[in-house]
């Protein structure tokens, strides 16, 4: 085995892969978040301390404003740079789909970085057009309005422009350009049109449904050429400025957006040549994130880097509008997994360890047993070798399922049962602790490795903070926050705190790719051990559920500051859902529920059989509880 070290550490995890420069392990073993903010690497662990001095309890989110305002820099830039480069005419005039995460902290951040860029926001609903109206606050930007659209929806669209503001209707179905036009006769205002494209070019991976013709959004080819005609009709033929398709989201292999961008671009001309005005080519979401480190084209992977995704377009498009002598447009994009997903981390601590082998009772012989309890009980003073620890463990378990059927007949105790688990649990322990030693392990060893892994039961809901996790088998990084300098000996899946079974995270990423289960370290009995989920900040952090009525988690916002001691400094603190304010959401009522339990308390202590003093705690009791945390309390 190596020596253990920090790039032993660091590959264990695939940390640096994954964590795109932002996030690292330093030499006394704990991970730190690097922005170009700050020179100063943030160790997580401080920000935790800080937290509980200023009682935030965990779990909570912690959210780094420096990595997303990098992003939006690093996405702008590279636009910038690489338009330069290729001496393309237009623009890049990008915008955050806010539907990725909408909390205003969020917004307001990514709208304030993007200022000097002209940065916009998209809506795909009514409310997020709300939202966006209110918030999308540089007049020089563009509002991009996609998603199925009532008559109040174009009709705040109207009033945005109406105020000056930028916005681009996107048609999504033929349907609404009728009440697009009808309103905008109604206000006398000629709003800014786009189309959107159904893209015949089939991405593949999970979002591929999001294309093609049987796609839920956009116009076929001819209904794209009916909207012309019909807007021409009505004289607003000039209105239509902006082609826009959207191929899904986390698009993994490249191969997929060149394509795409040829089909559109080759749209795009087209439509310009039927005299259709168009100044924007929108290509969409999609860039995607490296979620597991591998750089391929696997589900959670992409195998291109932002530098590729960029040049494909500018280049692609440049390339085609030159054949057609078409003019350059201006470039939109609708990032928004790649702005948000690294800027926001869960941290957890783990409660205790689930542990399936290990039994403690009394193995002593006892007289008149069992002679399966016998027959295993010889298993200890075998010798183990290269060539029996194989046929050690299969005789094992062959007596341990011959237990089970003797005690299911009635053929053998209580205790008998319990004695030949103990012995069985040892001998196994026995076995995985000889494989160790051993250079070549069969296969069926290192899954039996992964099945009897323990369990460390963390305070937090997969539901909540990894639902993607849950419902789409999004792989996510999870990796300890500390202790890194150390070897971890243990492996370990993680379960959440819910009484669901499905609350439980066995998909790892590891140096050789996917494991089920993580490289962890035994708990210190008088040691917080703390665990962090990271890459949540796009999805994840606005879809999480109530299940079992575990609510939203405590949030820090994190900036650098090179003259702070510890480099960085906690900007608010957004306190989580008390279980009050979650009953309430399900239509309870906890004023009338402290009520009536004091009521009952009341009864009982008139009875006599409580004193008044102890009602009084216990009624204090309930509503401490109705006002606190819904996770553990875990300051005990
Ligand atoms: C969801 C969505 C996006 C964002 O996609 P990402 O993959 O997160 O970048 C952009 N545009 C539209 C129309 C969307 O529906």
């Amino acid at each position: 085995m190596n020596e253990w070290n920090r790039e032993e550490a660091e590959k264990t995890y695939n940390i640096l892969t994954w964590g795109e420069g932002y996030f690292d392990i330093n030499d006394s073993g704990e991970v730190v978040v690097k922005t170009t903010e700050g020179d100063k690497p943030i160790i997580i662990k401080k920000v935790i301390e800080e937290m509980k001095a200023q009682k935030v309890a965990l779990p909570a989110v912690i959210r780094f404003h420096d990595i997303l305002r990098s992003q939006v820099k690093k996405i702008n830039k590279t636009f910038r740079d690489i338009i330069d480069e290729a001496d393309y005419r237009g623009k890049y005039c990008g915008v955050y789909p806010i539907k990725v995460n909408q909390m205003r902290e969020v917004v307001e951040e990514i709208v304030d970085a993007g200022e000097k860029y002209d940065y916009g926001l998209e809506a795909g609903s009514k409310p997020e057009l709300l939202a966006v109206l209110a918030y999308n606050t540089n007049y020089n930007s563009l509002t991009i309005l996609n998603g199925y659209k009532d008559e109040d929806y174009l009709s705040l669209a109207l009033l945005g422009t109406q105020l000056g503001r930028k916005i681009v209707i996107v048609i999504e179905k033929f349907s609404e350009l009728k009440k697009v036009i009808a309103l905008s006769k109604k206000f006398k205002i000629k709003p800014l049109i786009g189309l959107r494209g159904k893209m015949s070019n089939m991405g593949k991976g999970r979002w591929a449904k999001s294309t093609g013709d049987r796609a839920k959004f956009g116009l076929s080819i001819s209904e794209m050429i009916r909207a012309v005609d019909l807007l021409e009709e009505n004289d607003m033929k000039e209105c239509i400025k902006l082609f826009h398709f959207h191929i899904g989201s986390q698009i993994s292999d490249i191969r997929t957006l060149k394509a795409a961008i040829n089909e559109g671009a080759r749209i795009y001309t087209q439509l310009y040549k039927m005299g259709c005005e168009l100044e924007y080519f929108d290509a969409g979401g999609g860039l995607g994130i490296d979620y597991d480190g591998s750089r391929s084209d696997s589900e959670s992977s992409i195998n291109y880097h932002l530098n590729e995704y960029v040049a494909d377009i500018v280049y692609g498009l440049k390339q085609i509008c030159n054949l057609e002598s078409v003019p350059h447009p201006n470039i939109v994009t609708e990032s928004g997994r790649a702005i948000t997903a690294h800027h926001s981390l869960v941290v957890t601590d783990v409660v205790d360890k689930i542990s399936v082998t290990q039994a403690e009772f009394d193995i002593k012989p006892q007289t008149g047993e069992h002679h399966l309890v016998a027959n295993m009980r010889e298993m200890i003073d075998w010798e183990m070798d290269e060539d029996n620890f194989q046929e050690i463990y299969n005789e094992a378990v062959q007596i341990k399922e011959q237990g089970l059927n003797a005690f299911n007949l009635g053929v053998i105790t209580l205790e008998e049962r319990a004695r030949l688990e103990t012995i069985f649990w040892l001998t196994v322990n026995r076995v995985m602790a000889f494989t160790k030693t051993l250079d070549h392990v069969p296969e069926y060893m290192h899954q039996l490795k992964d099945q009897i892994a323990p369990q460390y039961l963390c305070n937090f809901s997969v539901f909540q903070s990894a639902a993607d996790h849950w419902a789409i088998d999004q792989l996510l990084p999870v990796m300890p926050l500390t202790r890194l300098n150390e070897r971890p000996e243990e492996s370990c899946s993680i379960a959440d705190i819910t009484c669901d079974s499905d609350g439980i995270i066995r998909k790892f990423i590891n140096q050789d790719g996917i494991s089920p289960t993580m490289a962890i370290h035994d708990l210190n009995p008088d040691e917080r051990y703390y665990i962090g989920l990271f890459l949540t900040g796009a999805y994840q952090d606005v879809m999480g559920d109530m299940h079992n009525l575990f609510g939203r988690l405590n949030e820090v916002h994190v900036y650098a500051d090179d003259d702070d001691p510890e480099g960085f400094y906690i900007e608010e603190i957004i306190r989580g859902n008390t279980a009050s304010m979650v009953l309430s959401t399900m239509q309870y009522n906890p004023e009338y529920m402290a009520q009536k339990m004091k009521k009952d308390v009341s009864k009982v202590v008139t009875s006599g059989s409580m004193p008044p003093r102890e009602g009084v705690k216990w009624v204090d009791f309930y509503e401490d509880c109705l006002t606190s945390y819904t996770y553990l309390n875990r300051n005990e």
